[in-house]
């Protein structure tokens, strides 16, 4: 067998799986398309937000917080900052769902989480209108990934723990035995005794090789940097942050090494043809017009909008992650489905899929909400 463990797609979840089974002295081949971190899937755009106090669910504190362990661990590793503890400012109305869901997993895991009112946001941080009636939950200990750092960084460590990595390599076909799974890609043919299926917004093109069809759906999603005074909005005084409106939400970034404020808009979106290259920036009116309506009435000390990237989520319909065995054959394992809010975990999920690929039954975590199961009720 020329691997123990073969991966296909080596991107966030991939990157950081190829790592930790390397890290176990796993014979590793991580294989990918492009050469991540890269452009084409989901972890452009060099920030991701980090929040332990879950607005989407208690049931992903647990993971959160050992994901910020391993992402502290990874950076004493990393030459880059891939860490930035800028806290997280969340705002919403009072009774929203997303905001009572931070309350109770801050009181229930005593994390460090100040609830404030409209008034006392303002009061703190110039440069930020909160709606009428509304609240916040700031959250100190959490921050900024600097995405395309983190994955260069599970790329090192898993190389220098002897994994190997196959850049260039879209997998064409893959052929499942009871034992062992073989893997082609257009020029090569790989077998291995367990393989990880993490291909993000390429699943759903990628699943029928494994015999699978899962309902995901991929959408286009951009996001845009603004010019900024850093006086205001720089990364030691402004924290990240998520509002939840009325009928939209949105997220952001202060501006890190002078990139200016970056904002994109979480809800809403084009369903992509995976088919079809993803269609540029500024191809639809709204790519600008919503953020700068945000920026205008939220953060109306922002200057222009100066640039903006698209990118895509992979929803599933309950917006909670895959995480499984194959249904029928134990020495498969999928991961896919990370619709819009997986990177913060990435570290942890790649801990989780090493414990699923070595053949424990028992997670770390309970990863049941994440079945393949709950899509065939
Ligand atoms: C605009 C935007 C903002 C976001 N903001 C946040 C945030 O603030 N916080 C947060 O936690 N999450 C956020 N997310 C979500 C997060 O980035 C994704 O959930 C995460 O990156 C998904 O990881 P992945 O490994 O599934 O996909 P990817 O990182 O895209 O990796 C998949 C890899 O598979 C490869 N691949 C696909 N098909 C094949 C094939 N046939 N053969 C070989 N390789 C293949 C691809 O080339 C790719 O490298 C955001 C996403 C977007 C788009």
């Amino acid at each position: 067998m020329d691997f123990e463990v073969i991966i296909v797609g080596a991107g966030s979840m991939g990157m950081a799986a190829g790592y930790y089974l390397a890290k176990k002295g796993k014979r590793v081949l991580l294989l990918d398309s492009h050469n991540p971190p890269h452009t084409e899937g989901s972890h452009h755009g060099e920030t991701r937000i980090i929040r332990h106090a879950y607005g989407e669910g208690e049931s992903y504190v647990e993971m959160a917080l050992r994901a910020q362990e391993l992402w502290n661990e990874l950076q004493e590793l990393s030459p880059e900052e891939i860490f930035i503890k800028t806290g997280v400012l969340n705002v919403a109305a009072p009774h929203s769902t997303f905001i009572q869901n931070v309350i109770r997993s801050a009181h229930k895991y005593s994390l460090n989480v100040e609830q404030l009112s409209a008034e006392e946001i303002t009061r703190r941080w110039d440069g930020v209108t909160v709606p009428e009636g509304f609240i916040g939950c700031y959250e100190r200990d959490s921050g900024v990934l600097m995405s395309e750092f983190c994955i260069s960084a599970y790329k090192t460590q898993a190389l220098k723990h002897g994994a190997i990595f196959k850049p260039y390599s879209p997998v064409t076909s893959i052929s499942i035995y009871e034992n062992h799974v073989q893997v082609n890609t257009e020029t090569e043919i790989f077998t291995g005794e367990t393989l990880l299926v993490t291909p993000g917004a390429g699943a759903r093109k990628l699943l029928p090789l494994v015999g699978l069809e899962l309902p995901l759906q991929e959408v286009r999603k951009t996001f845009s940097w603004f010019d900024t005074d850093e006086e205001i909005y720089h990364s030691d005084i402004f924290p990240a942050f998520a509002f939840e409106l009325p009928d939209e939400t949105y997220y952001g970034f202060p501006s890190i090494n002078g990139a200016g404020v970056k904002i994109g808009r979480h809800d809403g979106g084009q369903p992509r043809d995976m088919d079809k290259p993803n269609p540029e920036f500024g191809s639809y009116e709204q790519d600008s017009a919503d953020v700068s309506r945000f920026a205008e009435r939220y953060l109306h000390k922002v200057g222009e909008h100066k640039l903006g990237k698209v990118c895509t989520y992979t929803n599933t319909p309950d917006e909670d992650f895959i995480i499984d065995r194959h249904p029928k054959y134990d020495h498969v394992v999928i991961a896919c489905g990370f619709s819009g809010h997986g990177f913060k975990f990435s570290s942890v999920v790649g801990e989780i899929l090493s414990e699923l690929v070595t053949g424990n039954h028992q997670t770390t975590f309970d990863i049941r909400p994440f079945a393949i199961q709950r899509f065939s009720k």
